[in-house]
């Protein structure tokens, strides 16, 4: 069976084994069991209901519930050579009964479906249909706790009265308990196997940058762009305006990018989303509307330009970078303001408390100096032992030191100010400075004013997003931002209770070495090529895109940047060595391995 499986894999898709899970996955499927799996964003759900479906007599129903991600995967599947199509209200009707008429004569391996289409045929042409197998990709879509809901999901539960002894298979991204129950009941399943596997993502740098003031970040994020030409990537904002404010910032300083919101019309959503993904514009500005239904494997970085509202949603957001496996990035920006007004918001939901909690944890991810994928995964409830060595922290981890007589400072400045200052005043006050507030509030009388000179501001702004962090001090969000001691800050002040604290460690030019633990170090970075390699990687690049017009699909169902990047670090020279290389199974080889091979030869 193994050996068959692997055939199959290589032959289709092209790849030389399964990623963790993906074999259990599919002998549970081709066993005929209800199967559920939890994977991440990238993981490689797909293969575990396609290639099953090539090995069923009959056709395998496909349920998805976004005409662009139907679109995607059947495109990819046809350049593989498999017989796929998908049906929905977007089709004319003489287009619809032409793929019906085949899928009657068994013609389709793979049949992709909206779900309202699907339930609307029950009784019509569908209960003539040879089935083998039924998938329902993003089956979290079924949640009403989820984030997506969607109420066509909801009358999937009567497909079981039509089909009742084949396979099921439910997919999703999102792992938590409450939406796993719901997909097991809603759908109707039959003591279903149930497969999660982790939700790490290695390949993803996490970086937070914190809490910047707007002129700092808006040259340092033009820089990060601009080191990236020619990358894919995505930067979120929190409001319309904002993602219109960045984007003509961007442009006007030479990056080719578009915003992108709600506020949009839908054919300018189509477009803007069409031109992400044919790389013909690199880089999108957008709200958090933006993501869902694109599979677009070589996203290589994800700017948060403020704080998500929970883990999860900033979980899926920068998922949606690296999917192909290469290295990517995530740099995670915020700033009070945004938190403020998020509270806001969730303090007028009647779901407050969980928000507020939410909100907190995600704060939490931010702002404590440990290892941020252990804080991720552990929100996840995976255990992580070991630090990743692929996140700010780990890159550059902080030194601690005594941080108690620092936090008497700054706590006895806010008592002898009676708990009226912000963060800002408060720096100042410690720093001596002559500001108009410090004056118009006499603060330059206070015993406090200026013993903390010797640090800079940003020191400060350090010190006491950590003394916050850890409980000394809360900010009164809604009394203007006020810092209030806490009980455990009263300790501190008054008792002499140790605080310890991460060093102040002035920002240099990072470096930009990868990390020295081998265990997530990604195996080919593109930065990392001689110049001849890159030569060469170009030219395959130019011959992908050339292909890609051609074919009208987007450059990276023509080939993935990996299986690129394997050609250039294999340079194989006959048919047998490029059928070698990962993504190239049989249909590829035929149809582009001649070309492929003659600019690899032509280059040396
Ligand atoms: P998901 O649906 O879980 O987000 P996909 O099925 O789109 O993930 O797969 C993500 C990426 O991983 C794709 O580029 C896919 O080609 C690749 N992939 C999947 N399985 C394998 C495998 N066994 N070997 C190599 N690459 C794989
Ligand atoms: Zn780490």
């Amino acid at each position: 069976m193994e050996q068959k499986l692997l055939t199959q894999l290589k032959h289709t898709f092209g790849y030389a084994s399964f990623r963790p899970q993906q074999q259990e996955i599919i002998e549970s499927v081709l066993d005929g069991k209800d199967t559920i799996v939890l994977m991440p964003t990238g993981g490689g759900k797909s293969i575990c209901f396609q290639l099953p479906a090539l090995l069923f007599p009959d056709t395998t129903l496909v349920i998805s519930p976004l005409i662009s991600l139907m679109k995607d995967q059947v495109e990819s599947l046809r350049t593989n050579g498999v017989a796929a199509t998908y049906i929905n209200s977007s089709q004319s009707m003489d287009e619809q009964n032409h793929i019906i008429q085949l899928a009657l004569e068994g013609k389709w391996k793979l049949l992709y479906i909206a779900p309202e289409t699907l339930v609307n045929s029950l009784n019509g042409w569908i209960s003539r249909l040879k089935v083998s197998c039924v998938a329902i990709d993003e089956a979290h879509c079924v949640s009403m706790w989820g984030h997506d809901f969607r109420p066509e999901y909801t009358q999937l539960a009567d497909l079981r009265n039509y089909w009742g002894d084949i396979p099921f298979a439910a997919l999703t991204a999102t792992a938590d308990k409450a939406t796993r129950k719901e997909i097991e009941t809603k759908l109707g399943l039959n003591n279903p196997n149930m497969f999660l596997t982790s939700f790490d993502r290695p390949n993803i740098r996490l970086i937070v940058k914190g809490n910047k003031p707007k002129k700092n970040k808006q040259p340092e994020i033009l820089h990060y762009i601009r080191s990236k030409q020619n990358e894919s990537g995505i930067m979120y904002c929190l409001s319309r305006k904002e993602t219109e404010e960045w984007s003509s910032f961007l442009n006007d300083n030479g990056i080719h990018c578009a915003h992108y919101h709600a506020g949009l019309s839908s054919e300018e959503r189509s477009r803007i989303q069409e031109d992400f993904i044919f790389d013909r514009i690199p880089v999108i500005v957008a709200t958090i509307a933006f993501g869902m239904g694109i599979d677009k494997p070589n996203v290589r970085w994800v700017i948060h330009n403020n704080l998500p509202k929970n883990v999860e949603g900033y979980y899926q957001e920068i998922g949606r970078a690296g999917r192909d496996g290469l290295p990517a990035e995530a740099l995670l920006y915020y700033n009070m303001r945004d938190v403020k007004l998020l509270a806001d918001f969730a303090r007028e939901s009647n779901q407050r408390e969980v928000l507020i909690q939410k909100l907190n944890r995600m704060l939490e991810y931010a702002e404590s100096p440990t290892c941020r994928r252990k804080i991720l995964l552990s929100y996840f409830s995976e255990v992580v032992e070991e630090d990743c060595g692929n996140c700010d922290v780990c890159l550059n981890p902080p030194e601690f030191v005594d941080g108690t007589t620092l936090a008497q400072m700054a706590l006895s400045g806010i008592k002898r100010s009676r708990e009226q200052l912000n963060l800002n005043v408060l720096i100042q006050l410690l720093r001596g400075s002559k500001s108009f507030e410090i004056y118009d509030r006499k603060l330059q009388e206070l015993k406090t004013y200026g013993v903390g000179k010797d640090w800079s501001a940003d020191a400060w702004q350090h010190f006491i997003t950590q003394f916050i962090n850890i409980g000394l001090i809360e900010i009164a969000y809604d009394e203007h931002f006020r810092l209030k001691i806490t009980s455990f800050g009263e300790r501190v002040l008054f008792h002499k209770a140790k605080v310890n604290i991460a060093a102040f460690v002035k920002k240099t030019k990072k470096s930009t070495a990868s990390p020295s633990t081998g265990k997530t170090k990604p195996k080919v970075l593109h930065a990392n090529l001689s110049e001849q390699e890159s030569q060469l990687f170009e030219q395959l690049r130019a011959l992908r895109t050339e292909i890609a017009t051609k074919e009208n699909v987007p450059a990276y169902i023509v080939f993935s940047d990996v299986s690129l990047l394997e050609m250039v670090a294999i340079r194989p020279k006959s048919a047998t060595k490029f059928l070698e290389i990962t993504g190239v199974g049989a249909k590829k080889l035929e149809q582009y391995g001649d070309q492929f091979l003659e600019v690899i030869k032509k280059n040396g």
